[in-house]
């Protein structure tokens, strides 16, 4: 089965920089489930894929426009809060909040006062990208994972 709009998609890839080191691999592990057309992946990731099949093997390189810096000029990358939630010393801590985008990584950047300055940008943002994708399965997604908008099942999620 081709890849199109609402497929369910299981990929296992391989994330490299300009200088060939790995910054994220699902080698090892689950396959990463998506369901195409729904913004689960990059944009240049998710057009690279249309109309691949299971078994096939996807070598793109993405520029920052197609990778991670579009999500982040859709939102606002500066945050205020409360420092006494984020711990004594939080400065450079990372973690992981659900906002109107989806689930981002924000960074602790300064800490002034009481308050500390979070930036939302990924921590990818403005790299170029190189991935290495084998599309592993592919399927149609039911009308429930459209609804709820994520996987079900084997990579997704259990509930
Ligand atoms: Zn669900």
């Amino acid at each position: 089965m081709q890849i199109a709009a609402d497929s369910v998609v299981l990929i296992h890839y391989t994330l490299k920089d300009d200088d060939g080191k790995v910054l994220d691999s699902s080698g090892g592990g689950e396959p990463l489930a998506y369901i195409q057309g729904h913004g689960n992946l990059v944009p240049g990731l998710e057009k690279a894929l249309e109309g691949k099949k299971d078994g096939d093997a996807v070598a793109v390189t993405l520029s920052p426009d197609e990778g991670y810096a579009l999500a982040t000029r859709r939102c606002c990358s500066v945050y205020r809060s409360d420092r006494f939630r984020f711990g004594r010393d939080p400065q450079g801590m990372q973690f992981q909040a659900q906002t109107d985008e989806g689930l981002r990584v924000f960074v602790v950047t300064a800490v002034v006062g009481d308050m500390v300055s979070l930036d939302g940008n990924h921590p990818l943002a403005d790299q170029t990208l190189h991935f290495d994708v084998e599309v592993v399965s592919v399927r149609a997604a039911t009308a429930e994972e459209l609804e709820h908008g994520h996987v079900h099942g084997a990579g997704g999620h259990h509930h």
